[in-house]
């Protein structure tokens, strides 16, 4: 790189900052020279980057289209929707075997169940209420 080109990339790094205006020289420089123009390019890439949604517009179609896709990427890693089908599949399983064994004459079986988890389930309870704290639900 020439001694000319690294002066004239720490202008345009103050150009790209506002501290300093664009002169013809610098443009017909960033025309004629490879290595100022890439940098020049580089400098557009990353204040694009750097472009955060506090920062700019609030109301700019891709502020709101980069935090809707930045909630739905985290919605996902929560997982709630497959938690709830897993729920509610496991629900109807669970009142279909009930109205299957109530229909069909099984009343001691039906009994004998409703016993079962209702002895159980207050034992659990505790492991699930641990179980939710540590993984900080
Ligand atoms: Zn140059």
């Amino acid at each position: 790189m020439k001694k000319s080109c690294e002066t004239l990339q720490e202008t345009l790094l103050d150009v790209h900052y506002g501290e300093a205006p664009m002169t013809k020289e610098l443009k017909d420089h960033i025309k004629i020279c490879r290595d100022c123009a890439l940098f020049w390019e580089e400098l557009g890439e990353i204040s694009a980057l750097m472009d955060f949604p506090e920062t700019a517009d609030p109301l700019s179609p891709l502020v709101i289209s980069k935090i809707l896709r930045e909630n739905t990427s985290s919605m996902q890693k929560n997982r709630p929707m497959r938690d709830l089908v897993f729920f509610m599949t496991g629900s109807a399983a669970f009142l279909g075997s009930v109205l299957y064994l109530s229909l069909s004459g099984h009343g001691e079986i039906l009994m004998k169940t409703y016993l079962f988890i209702f002895l159980i389930s207050p034992i659990t309870l505790p492991f699930i209420a641990k179980q939710q704290i540590t993984r900080g639900a």
